[in-house]
């Protein structure tokens, strides 16, 4: 039995083989492993890309917010406002600066943060909000954003699932005071090892996220800070350089898998992604619900179909927040996903086939 994988990054590989494989070799010949001409180019191609004004790579998507929130301002004791349904990275680097984070439930129509329950969780220590695209569906902008102006707070967007997602027909990354974004190899945007950007139209926030990715300070031997090491290296930065004028048709790809499986599966007990007006999924995930999800899940399993849980188990009750003593009351919507949600397997060189088989075993699972 073939396996239908959950993704496949040596497909796309292979697609654009020989662009990438001259692309490494251009590095290696000229040495320029850390920052240098490929950093650089790569800057600014992804900046003009995401319509932003300034664009600073790092090391991974986390150390992206991390390094955000550090140029933003956060101190010791101040409190974040997220979504309680995303990737760990979203909060930890809150932890990281001696912050709180606060958790919000979502939206279930989106699974994103609700905007209508931020303003009860803001405190006088809170300075920011920050909102998840998660799956690539934009988080609900409008009120998040007009919140954050009226309780001057910043805003921080988590993009790393979103490249190229739009918001009321404006890209993503482009409503809050910063950006972040992930090239994990399996992002819409993936590298061959760990690489993160942040973007923003703020040229001092710009300066100061530059800055204290590169030990604090931008000329060598001249640092006005005490920062981080995290910096993209030129054989990502290359290779992403290549990918990123491929991301267009790719999205359309993972768009029209996206329509394939809806209309396929339309007929199921399954509950298929749903899209908010107004809003351009690019399906980095695409989840379904299914009231017997751990059964499904076994079998597509026994089928030879991989799937995956994103994620098992809501932020809030994470044993990392243990501490919290948070309570699924408090979170309804994100704690009844936990056992309801699964993500299919999507990318943009999957085949019609691959897709109709795995619509064809779901179809078999729910009629029993
Ligand atoms: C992948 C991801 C990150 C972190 O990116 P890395 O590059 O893996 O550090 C942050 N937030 C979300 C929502 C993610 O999916």
């Amino acid at each position: 039995m073939t396996i239908v994988p959950f993704a496949d990054l040596h497909a796309q590989y292979l697609s654009i083989k020989d662009e990438i494989d001259e692309a490494i070799a251009a590095v290696i010949a000229r040495s320029a492993f850390v920052r240098g001409p490929f950093v650089e180019k790569f800057e600014e191609d992804y900046a003009k890309a995401m319509e932003a004004a300034h664009c600073v790579s790092c090391a991974d998507g986390t150390a992206a917010i991390y390094i955000a929130m550090h140029a933003l301002g956060i101190r010791p004791g101040d409190e974040v406002i997220t979504t309680a349904h995303s990737w760990i990275s979203t909060s930890e680097t809150i932890s990281q600066h001696g912050a709180v984070p606060v958790f919000v439930d979502i939206d279930p129509e989106t699974y994103t943060i609700d905007p209508a329950r931020i303003e009860e969780k803001i405190t006088e220590r809170t300075v920011g909000i920050i909102p998840v695209h998660i799956y690539g569906q934009s988080a609900d902008m409008t009120p998040i954003m007009e919140i954050a102006r009226r309780r001057n707070l910043w805003v921080i967007e988590d993009c790393a699932q979103a490249h190229l997602a739009t918001y009321q027909g404006k890209k993503v990354g482009r409503f809050g005071d910063a950006a972040t974004w992930s090239f994990y190899p399996g992002k819409n945007l993936g590298a061959m090892g760990d690489a993160g950007a942040i973007t923003t139209d703020d040229a001092d926030l710009a300066r100061r996220m530059a800055r204290f990715a590169r030990h604090g300070g931008v000329i060598k031997g001249v640092h006005e800070i005490e920062g981080i090491n995290s910096r993209l290296d030129g054989l990502q930065a290359a290779i992403l350089g290549v990918k990123l004028p491929h991301l267009a048709r790719w999205t359309q790809a993972r768009r029209s898998a996206a329509r394939r499986y809806d209309a396929l599966l339309a007929s199921n007990a399954v509950r298929t992604p749903p899209v908010a007006a107004g809003r351009e999924h690019v399906y980095h995930l695409y989840v379904i619900e299914h009231e017997d999800r751990d059964g499904l899940a076994s079998h597509l399993k026994a089928d030879g179909i991989q799937t995956v849980i994103n994620y098992p188990t809501a932020l809030p009750f994470l044993p990392a927040y243990a501490r919290f003593d948070h309570h699924p009351e408090q979170f309804p919507h994100s704690y009844a996903m936990q056992s309801r949600i699964l993500s299919l397997p999507i990318f943009a060189e999957i085949s019609e086939e691959q897709i109709e088989r795995v619509a064809t075993s779901i179809g078999r699972f729910c009629r029993g």
